[in-house]
């Protein structure tokens, strides 16, 4: 399931460069993510690494898109085809 940015979010930018497919970015109000881009970091990290840095607890997984481990992980390719 991708992760979704809250109103919580204080715009710290702290997540941004944590995030191994570029998924966040700077919205008019608050940081987001691209759910085409969150893998719920599968495939780099065991945990969501946005949720780990964010000092708001404002990166929660996004119940709009529920996705299993198969397809993060296939998201993951497509976006790393390398
Ligand atoms: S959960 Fe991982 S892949 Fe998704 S936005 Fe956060 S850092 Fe990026
Ligand atoms: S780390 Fe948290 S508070 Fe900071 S920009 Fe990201 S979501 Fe917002």
């Amino acid at each position: 399931m991708a992760y979704k940015i809250t109103e919580d979010c204080s715009s710290c930018g702290l997540c941004e460069p944590e995030c191994p497919n570029g998924a966040i970015y700077e919205g008019e109000q608050i940081f987001v993510i691209d759910p085409d881009k969150c893998t719920e970091c599968v495939g780099f990290y065991n945990s969501s690494k946005c949720a780990e840095v964010c000092p708001m607890e404002a990166c929660v997984p996004d119940p709009d898109h529920q996705e299993s481990q198969e397809e993060l992980l296939e998201k993951k390719k497509r976006l790393h085809p390398e």
